[in-house]
């Protein structure tokens, strides 16, 4: 806290003293009332509204805690007897009231005499002043623009020439997503020969990927390569207290930002603001998280016509929660996927951070790239300080490779609870699993060519993933390429039960797959034999291209379900034994190529489709009718 050095203002004494006073106030206006004012019989709404709806109440007062009220009185008497009751939101009450003709009005009877109705007007705002004079002086200590900027932005600005520029060089393992952003930097430099030529210039950019890969670095690196203003705020700094405050802040920012073009507005944490409405909150959802999303898009629409270049990065590990509207076309509709790096990757982070500490002459630090799989950039930051720290602490002049190695061991301790990095046993698994996948799909090319495999932890659900590219586009599958994917899928599973011979949970996933696809063969696409060509399912079915939802099963009788679940399982079955046949036949191959991923994690290109030529083909195994 900064409260010694505070310039002394003349507003503070005045801002406490009505504090105190207020709250006197409010004390004395709930316990007052309580204490002397006659004591006046609660009943129940319910009650109330009948005693209104018999005609037996002559006049109403409404308060704000309370509605006091008075019945008829008994022969010549106007007024009979006084009851209260808690008031519910109630909007037919005052129809309810005219109907019997009672008289009502808004305010309860002053119980205090004038002072006592005046001092409740005149108390509270003035309370409300003292409050907002007090977090004033708070908060004007920090900068200069004290409470009326309240709503500004609060976006930090780096300018070119900063000493803190970051450029390319200063980013590694992220190649493809570096030469995305290369685009991006060309239109930044010069936008005329662009707009001379008509082309529209992309607006927005979502990084994907991970925490700790280098979004946030990656969009300074563009900045500062092509040398414009850097405006970054956080998804999250727009969580506002007031209704509006965000909405506000997103307007300034890109007032800023235009007089500043060509220049980079940077979102990280998009999600915190550009999750998906329908999604949202519920009782009323978010107003505030929808009103700033709402005015981002009109921004991000109004500036290409007001024609400044600017270029919106935005941030995010969570892209399937981002609401839809975001990702149209002129908005962030390119993605850049920004991943963990593969062991090549992993090597160039550390060399750029191992430049600026002292190695000893044992270090290798492939060694350790090669020990560090599912280590983000942020990680392997971190790893290379807590190395230097080490060896700092046991008062050596250089960082040696042990040094590293207990580096490694706390880095990963601290990982494994946020993230996944794969013990030695369980890459090895996942090792055989993914090459499991690559060879049924090399017999099986129904699914596509087999393009890439990888064992580096991606994204939020793999462990490893094996890439099978289509070689044209599809529009229809036939029945006998659908078999071949539900036995590439089982290809996975087949691995483990060949090699370990148990099986792992990882592959949950492919099974859900499988089965989906078998299901459909069945119901949706009338590929099966015993239950003939009939539609199963109800409504329109999406083609095998989207994974959309399965539809509501048509009513059928007990036999033809059992029957659906007997041909769904039989395909999946299938599959899974030609998988199996194909995995025994090629055993060694199998081992061969798990051996290798062990080593470089990723196998990818004409080195890939060596190895898959060498498959030995094994016969169909019978489909069954
Ligand atoms: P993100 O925004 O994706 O969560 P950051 O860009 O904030 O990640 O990364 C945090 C820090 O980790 C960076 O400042 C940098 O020091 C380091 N870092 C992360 N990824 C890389 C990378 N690919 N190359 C070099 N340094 C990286
Ligand atoms: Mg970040
Ligand atoms: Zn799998």
């Amino acid at each position: 806290m900064s409260i010694k050095n505070k310039p002394p203002s003349r507003f503070r004494p005045l801002g406490n003293i009505l504090l105190i006073l207020g709250g006197l106030f409010l004390l004395a206006n709930i316990f007052l009332p309580q204490l002397f004012g006659p004591s006046i019989p609660q009943v129940p709404y319910s009650l109330f509204i009948h005693q209104i709806d018999d005609g037996d109440v002559s006049r109403v007062y409404v308060g704000q805690n309370e509605i006091r009220y008075q019945l008829k009185g008994e022969g010549e008497n106007q007024y009979g007897q006084i009851f209260q009751t808690t008031p519910i939101f109630d909007l037919e009450l005052p129809k309810r009231l005219e109907a019997q003709g009672v008289e009502f009005a808004a305010a309860p009877p002053a119980k205090n005499g004038w002072i006592g109705s005046l001092l409740s007007w005149v108390i509270p705002p003035l309370i409300f002043v003292g409050i907002w004079q007090f977090f004033l002086n708070r908060s004007a200590g920090g900068g200069p623009a004290g409470a009326l900027s309240f709503t500004k932005s609060k976006a930090k600005v780096y300018v070119e020439g900063d000493a803190t520029k970051v450029t390319f060089n200063d980013v590694a393992g992220v190649e493809e997503a570096k030469t995305e952003l290369e685009e991006i930097v060309e239109f930044l430099k010069s936008p005329q020969r662009y707009i001379q030529i008509g082309a529209r210039i992309p607006k927005g950019v979502l990084l994907v990927g991970p925490p700790g890969t280098g979004k946030t670095l990656l969009a300074k690196a563009v900045a500062g390569e092509a040398g414009v203003p850097f405006f970054s705020i956080s998804g999250s700094e727009f969580v506002e207290l007031f209704v509006g405050a965000g909405a506000a802040r997103v307007r300034d920012l890109f007032e800023q930002a235009k007089k500043q073009a060509p220049c980079i507005v940077f979102i990280d944490e998009l999600d915190a603001i550009g999750k998906s409405r329908a999604s949202g909150g519920f009782m009323g959802g978010n107003d505030e998280r929808e009103q700033t999303l709402n005015q981002l898009l009109t921004e991000m629409d109004g500036f290409a016509a007001a024609g400044a270049t600017v270029i919106v990065l935005a941030a995010t590990n969570r892209p399937e929660t981002l609401d839809p509207a975001l990702l149209r076309p002129g908005r962030f509709d390119r993605q850049v996927l920004v991943d963990r790096p593969d062991l090549g990757g992993r090597l160039k982070i550390l060399e750029i951070y191992a430049q600026k500490v002292k190695l000893g002459n044992d270090v290798a630090l492939k060694e350790i790239a090669t020990r560090t799989p599912g280590f983000a950039g942020a990680d392997l930051a971190n790893l290379v300080n807590e190395a230097a720290l080490l060896a700092a602490r046991n008062k050596r002049e250089t960082v040696a490779q042990a040094d590293f190695k207990e580096a490694i061991e706390r880095v990963v301790a601290g990982l494994e609870k946020k993230s996944r990095v794969l013990s030695d046993k369980e890459k090895t698994i996942v090792a055989y699993h993914e090459v499991g996948h690559a060879l049924v799909g090399a017999m099986m090319p129904g699914g596509g060519k087999v393009a890439k495999i990888s064992i580096v932890p991606r994204g939020m659900a793999a462990l490893g993933y094996t890439l099978q590219m289509p070689t044209e586009d599809r529009f229809l599958l036939s029945e006998s390429e659908i078999r071949d994917q539900v036995a590439t899928l089982l290809g996975g599973r087949a691995a483990e039960e060949v090699v370990f011979g148990s099986i792992t949970t990882g592959a949950a996933n492919d099974l859900q797959r499988a089965t989906d696809l078998a299901e459909r063969m069945v119901t949706t696409y009338g590929m099966s034999k015993i239950l003939g060509p009939l539609a199963y399912e109800k409504g329109q079915q999406n083609n095998f291209i989207g994974d959309g939802m399965m539809n509501p099963r048509r009513m059928v009788s007990d036999d033809t379900a059992k029957a659906i679940d007997n041909e769904v399982k039989e395909i999946v079955e299938g599959g899974h034994q030609q998988a199996l046949a194909i995995l025994r036949q090629n055993r060694e191959l199998l081992e061969t190529i798990a051996q290798k991923i062990l080593e470089t994690e990723v196998i990818e290109g004409e080195e890939l489709q060596n190895l898959l030529t060498q498959v030995k083909p094994v016969d169909k195994v019978a489909v069954p009718a």
